[in-house]
């Protein structure tokens, strides 16, 4: 949706066009990834130092209403994520850094036919997410020392696979 569009809708439901709300559709239209309501709010404390966040909430949650705005949950960051919805799409989540990849393709609407939902379910929407580490995150957790060594005593050998580093500790 474009952003004009987006301001008519709003004012169309009776929605005042503050200029805190245009520059929060600005922030989020030129923004190049999904940001938190916390990130919204730091920036544009930077143009109207006296904005809350309470009013970034509810500006998020009437562009969410009118579809302006995908809004999806990041456990990584226990917060939830605001973007600009030109196209419906997924994200990887870095569970190091917290940042934050859109996906160029959906496999869940490639993957419906195989679904098996129940008779007569209309899908309305759905979610798919990616965690894992990026690269850079990757590099700095294989250049710690391992936590446990695996020489030594044997019992150590099952906490050490508990945490998901079962392979890269094989000598
Ligand atoms: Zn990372
Ligand atoms: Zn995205
Ligand atoms: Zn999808």
């Amino acid at each position: 949706m474009r952003t004009d569009e987006a301001l008519r809708q709003l004012r169309r439901q009776g929605g005042r066009v503050t200029p805190q709300r245009r520059a929060l559709v600005e922030l989020l239209a030129s923004a190049t990834r999904p940001l938190t309501a916390p990130e919204l709010h730091a920036r544009l404390i930077q143009q109207f130092p006296e904005v809350a966040q309470d009013t970034v909430y509810r500006i998020l949650e009437s562009l969410v209403a009118i579809d302006a705005v995908e809004v999806f949950h990041d456990p990584s960051q226990g917060a939830d994520r605001y973007e600009w919805s030109d196209r419906p799409h997924h994200h990887c989540v870095c569970l190091g850094c917290g940042s934050v990849v859109c996906l160029p393709e959906c496999p869940v609407d490639a993957a419906a036919e195989s679904m098996q939902l129940p008779a007569g379910f209309q899908v309305v929407r759905h979610e798919y997410q990616v965690f894992g580490y990026c690269d850079g995150c990757r590099s700095n957790r294989s250049a710690k020392p391992p936590a446990r060594r695996r020489k030594g005593k044997r019992g150590q050998l099952a906490a050490s696979q508990t945490d998901g580093k079962g392979v890269e500790d094989q000598e």
